[in-house]
């Protein structure tokens, strides 16, 4: 169910940085709000005119407060990486349509921060229970360092049998490391899914990531309405 966007107060109340560009932030809201995993909250400093959008990562069991993961890009997010604690924006949400209808086992494909949307669905999956169907989560990113919440998409990984996490990393190899390497490709994602069939694929991140997991996917046969995405320039 689509609930309406409520105009709030959105408190920065704690803030970790995974890398300089990457930042993940917890706001407190003026009022509890019930949302879907997928939807986003827009957020501007108070008399600025433009909002921006930013996909909830928490779960929709928590409703007082939000998480975000922010990547930083111009002027806003730069502001917004270096507000203090305690720091008041204007927000609208929740708002969106995307992962809306989930029906059956859920793959979703992630590039960097775009993993946002899906860290919402993950935990949903593990908080609400459903077990009755499967959830793989693969996420690409260009180094261990830039995956955000790594110890707790493992645990996920570890004590939920219906959520499985795949990491793959693009730009190292450090010692050790136990997931996959390079981009996600078809014959990387039939390595942990075996077939495609009687699946709906979500995925989000750079064009183009999205764009190849698109064609890689109507290629493999999945048809087009089990293919949703997301990308934000
Ligand atoms: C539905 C949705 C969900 C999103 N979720 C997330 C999320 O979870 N995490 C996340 O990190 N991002 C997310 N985004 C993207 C996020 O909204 C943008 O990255 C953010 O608004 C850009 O802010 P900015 O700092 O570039 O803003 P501004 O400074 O206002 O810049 C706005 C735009 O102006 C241009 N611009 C401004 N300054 C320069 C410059 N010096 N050089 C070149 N170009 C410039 C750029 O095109 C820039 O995108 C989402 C977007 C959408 C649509």
């Amino acid at each position: 169910m689509v609930v309406p966007p409520k105009h709030l107060t959105a408190t920065i109340t704690a803030t970790q940085s995974f890398t300089d560009e990457i930042k993940w932030f917890r706001l407190g809201l003026s009022e509890p709000i019930d949302f879907f995993p997928g939807q986003y909250v827009d957020l501007r400093f108070p008399g600025e005119q433009r909002y921006h959008a930013f996909s909830i990562a928490s779960s929709p069991a928590v409703k007082g407060e939000i998480e975000l993961v922010v990547k930083k890009e111009h002027e806003f997010t730069t502001k917004l990486f270096e507000s203090a604690e305690g720091t008041q924006l204007e927000s609208l949400a929740p708002l969106g349509r995307f992962m809306q209808e989930l029906k059956g086992d859920i793959v979703m494909i992630a590039g960097g921060v775009g993993v946002t949307p899906f860290l919402s669905l993950m935990r949903h999956a593990r908080d609400a229970k459903l077990t009755d169907r499967q959830f793989w989560l693969f996420y690409s990113c260009r180094t261990q360092e830039h995956i955000v919440l790594q110890d707790e998409l493992r645990a996920l990984h570890d004590e939920n049998d219906h959520c499985n996490v795949v990491f793959t990393l693009t730009r190292e190899q450090p010692p050790g490391w136990d997931h996959e390497l390079g981009h996600f490709n078809k014959d990387l994602l039939l390595k942990h899914l075996e077939h495609f069939d009687n699946k709906l694929f979500c995925t989000c991140g750079p064009d183009k990531m999205v764009n190849a997991m698109m064609d890689m996917l109507k290629e493999a046969g999945v048809p087009e309405d089990k293919i949703l995405h997301e990308s934000w320039g």
